[in-house]
């Protein structure tokens, strides 16, 4: 044996008894990769991030997460902290390193003498809308059913209601977080105000919520669903939503989708795989004011199905709940915009109508309305002024044809980057410094850089889209 694989020898003998030692601390769970369940447990949303960690760690409570977070910290390990696994650019996961899953903490606890609900992180946003349902309440979450209350409000949280109500963060009270020397904190508009602001934006930077405290806001029924109609009419339909959209009653929020038709039972068969333009609502009031805040929309061509109705709010994710198929490769390319002009839209329809895959869409949001009313350094979330937003989402089921997919959406993102206008942190895959930085304002990030040298100054937390300590604090 070389010195240098005695070394390595020793090193890996250490870190087995450690982990040995790990697992009799825990009172959840602690996967090895020797055991049952490892390579269900490593897997994330997205399939090319197939990470072999080299524990996974799902704690059962906030004292688990400081005996993990002590033990990386000891260790020398990367960190991957992971929620409902969707971060594009594959934060849930890493190799060789710990992954803190948070599985098991699901807890959604509703006091209806404050109206405030407290989540643990391991939440999806769908549990959390069938959960709060009974009392007519939500927060407004993303389009996905599927995405983890962790990664979504620290990002920021834009969705289905984010005209009327802006984003999900925006409704957070309050977090206990651990921190990286393993102390556990509350932030909220009264303690460690700094740290309440820049967990609402600049993602896990800081540190690990284990509890998040809301104020959900009423959201009973909502009028909802898609007016799907043809892509041949994609350049009137993506010029009304863009003129009418940010603009609209607050109370409605509309995503547009270029996609090719699923093969669902409200559209007629010989439209299954043709390209169609899906234009998703959300009205979130009486459903009398919904028909006349819809009727512009209605008007901007004749659809082959409209199937917009009176919806509890949580089958607003039934929408999606098939996009996604398990074992997907995706590839995300988006940015906020400043504009839709035609040339824009001429791009788009030059590019979807070859859509290199037929699970693969473009998405355009609205915004306006509450989220841009918000003072912009109100959390980090930066971009509140920001009026529309466009994502290419390539998605696809062989890793064969990956390169494809991939030279496709590349393609594609050549055209569109020159208009970009920022980034949301949440829809960001590892994209280089400079895509990360313009996730923020100049003097957000700034601000973020000198919160993170106060909590995590040796930049423990740093699997995420990186905020490194300021120098200067
Ligand atoms: C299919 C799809 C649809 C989406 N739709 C929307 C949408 O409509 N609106 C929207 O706003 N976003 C949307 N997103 C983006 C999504 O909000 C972000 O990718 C988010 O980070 C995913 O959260 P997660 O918990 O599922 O992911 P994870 O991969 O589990 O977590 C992502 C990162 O969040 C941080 N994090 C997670 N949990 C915690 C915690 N407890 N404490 C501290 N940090 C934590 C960590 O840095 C982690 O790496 C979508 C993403 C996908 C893939």
């Amino acid at each position: 044996m070389s010195t240098e694989e005695t070394l390595s020898a020793t090193a890996t003998s250490e870190l087995n008894s450690a982990l040995d030692l790990l697992s009799t601390r825990i009172d959840g769970e602690v996967i090895l990769p020797a055991d049952d369940g490892y390579d269900t447990a490593r897997r994330v949303i997205e399939a090319s991030f197939d990470c072999r960690p080299a524990v996974i760690v799902r704690p059962a409570n906030a004292g688990d997460v400081v005996t993990a977070v002590n033990f990386t910290r000891e260790l020398g390990l990367e960190i991957a902290v992971r929620s409902g696994g969707h971060s594009p650019a594959g934060f849930g996961t890493v190799d060789n390193g710990i992954v803190i899953d948070f599985s098991l903490m699901k807890a959604i606890a509703f006091d209806e003498e404050t109206g405030t609900v407290r989540i643990e992180p391991g939440c999806t946003w769908g549990e959390v809308s069938a959960a709060l349902q009974p009392y007519g309440l939500a927060v407004s979450s993303g389009d996905f059913g599927s995405v983890g209350v962790g990664g979504l409000t620290t990002g920021g949280g834009i969705g289905w209601m984010v005209r009327k109500v802006g984003l999900a963060s925006d409704h957070l009270l309050a977090a206990d977080i651990v921190l990286a020397d393993g102390s556990v904190v509350r932030a909220s508009a009264e303690e460690n105000t700094d740290l309440f602001w820049a967990i609402r934006g600049g993602g896990g930077n800081f540190g690990i919520v284990v509890s998040f405290l809301f104020r959900p806001h009423a959201a009973g029924m909502v009028t909802g669903g898609a007016i799907i109609y043809d892509a041949n009419d994609l350049p009137a339909l993506v010029r009304g939503f863009a003129d009418y959209a940010p603009t609209a009653p607050d109370e409605l929020t509309v995503m547009v989708n270029v996609m090719h038709a699923p093969p669902l039972p409200f559209l007629p068969p010989e439209r299954y795989g043709s390209l169609i333009v899906l234009v998703a609502v959300c009205y979130a009031g009486d459903p009398v004011s919904a028909e006349a805040a819809l009727a512009p929309l209605r008007s901007l061509a004749t659809p082959i199905v409209d199937i917009v109705s009176p919806m509890p709010y949580p089958a607003m994710f039934a929408m999606t709940d098939h996009a996604l198929p398990e074992g997907a490769y995706i590839k995300i390319r988006s940015c906020f915009l400043d504009a839709v002009d035609d040339d824009l839209i001429g791009t788009v329809a030059d590019h979807t109508a070859r859509l290199s895959s037929p699970l693969s869409l473009v998405q355009l949001r609205a915004f306006g309305g509450e989220l841009s009313r918000k003072p912009a350094d109100f959390t980090a979330f930066s971009h509140r002024d920001k009026p529309y937003l466009i994502e290419i989402v390539s998605i696809w089921m062989n890793p064969a044809e990956s390169d494809v997919h991939s030279a496709f959406t590349d393609d594609f993102w050549r055209e569109i980057a020159p208009r970009a206008s920022g980034v949301y942190v949440g829809f960001l895959g590892e994209e280089g410094e400079e895509r990360k930085r313009s996730a923020y304002s100049d003097s957000t990030y700034a601000r973020l850089a000198e919160i993170k040298a106060v909590y995590d100054p040796e930049n423990l937390f740093r699997l995420n889209h990186n905020v490194e300590p300021s120098a200067g604090s």
